[in-house]
């Protein structure tokens, strides 16, 4: 068998393949992550046939819904996923097959409604259900301590010891564990009585995850998080550096329209000399009247270099081909000490 753990952080992802029929599954990938995955996928040789997210993820970016586009495999989630993308949803006991690989799925939910974990052969991916170590936090949505106790202690924890563990997060760089050692150390599973494992759960106190509200509205609809929108748009235009921009408006035979679109009061405080003001806001509005020649060089700015990089995307949508986002933005330009005009 294939069998690659690929670490972000504190997230884990599985690549598993079967050797035979080069067959993959990938579980609880991370979108940050879908180059390296598909790198591995074609490294091995192998054809990925489902994508798995073991629950909705609430701290980080699932990448399933992008490498289940890119590489035309079904989304895999349990049956009370509200994911819209989720293809192929699971049932307690369903069996995804890939070649000779058979994963089975095994409904556990607690840390989520619709968590589940994978059996397959010897080992089984437990998503956020058992830690090593530690247990899935209950006090986010769908969360349930009780649910969560009766998913460990009447089903995930009554498989054979020696079952090795790959959990979805670990952050202190282990890779798995067993059955046998969790049940023996795992802090949270000594209360073994439910009422203790609840009170014990309740009173944990967590912090929120970084990003919950974005990674809940992107990893339970398919919308993009803001991160994956600007990377999209980054590929489809050219930068300019600082640096060519600043020789450029040196030279009077520069013939290029730098495009300010911060809102009126930035741009009185200080812009580049020479540009012209279009807040974002208005640009659909005001493009055909303020830029009515679609050959010329634009070049766009911003604050910080993110909306800059939008509005050449929308520009070259429009037709105006040689739009072009200045790298990094004004703040960086400021910094520098690179010359501004203020207005009086
Ligand atoms: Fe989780």
């Amino acid at each position: 068998m294939v069998f690659e753990q690929v670490a972000t952080g504190g997230c884990q992802s599985y690549l598993v393949g079967c050797e035979a029929s080069r067959a993959a599954v990938l579980i609880d990938p991370e979108l940050s992550r879908i180059d390296e995955y598909r790198g591995r996928i074609g490294q091995h040789g192998l054809h990925l046939r489902y994508v798995v997210d073991t629950h909705t993820h609430a701290d980080h970016f699932s990448g399933s819904r992008e490498i289940g586009r890119l590489l035309d495999a079904p989304v895999v989630m349990h049956q009370l996923s509200p994911a819209p993308h989720a293809t192929l949803r699971l049932d307690d006991g369903d069996m995804l097959v890939a070649g000779q690989l058979r994963l089975k799925a095994l409904h556990t939910p607690g840390h989520t409604r619709d968590s589940m974990c994978l059996l397959l052969g010897d080992r089984v991916f437990t998503g956020d259900t058992l830690l090593i170590g530690g247990t899935g936090r209950t006090d986010l949505p769908t969360g349930d301590p009780r649910a969560l106790y009766d998913s460990l202690f009447d089903k995930l924890l009554k498989l054979p010891p020696q079952t090795l563990v790959f959990p979805a997060h670990d952050y202190k760089g282990r890779s798995h564990s067993t059955i046998g050692a969790e049940l023996a150390d795992n802090p949270r599973l000594q209360k073994r009585q439910r009422g203790e494992f609840v009170a014990m759960m309740q009173t944990l106190d967590l912090s929120a995850p970084t990003h919950l509200t974005e990674a809940l509205r992107t990893n339970m609809t398919g919308a993009k998080p803001v991160s994956q929108l600007l990377a999209e748009a980054s590929a489809k235009v050219a930068f300019m550096s600082q640096g060519e921009l600043a020789e450029r408006i040196g030279d009077n035979s520069c013939d290029m329209v730098i495009l300010d679109l911060r809102e009126r009061d930035a741009f009185a405080a200080g812009h580049v000399p020479g540009a012209k003001h279009l807040p974002r806001g208005q640009l659909e509005l005001r493009v055909n009247s303020d830029l009515p020649d679609p050959t010329v060089k634009i070049l766009t700015c911003c604050e910080f270099g993110k909306i800059s990089t939008l509005a050449a995307v929308t520009l070259r949508e429009l037709g105006y081909l040689r739009a072009t986002a200045l790298e990094g933005g004004l703040a960086a330009w400021r910094e520098a000490g690179r010359p501004l005009t203020a207005e009086a």
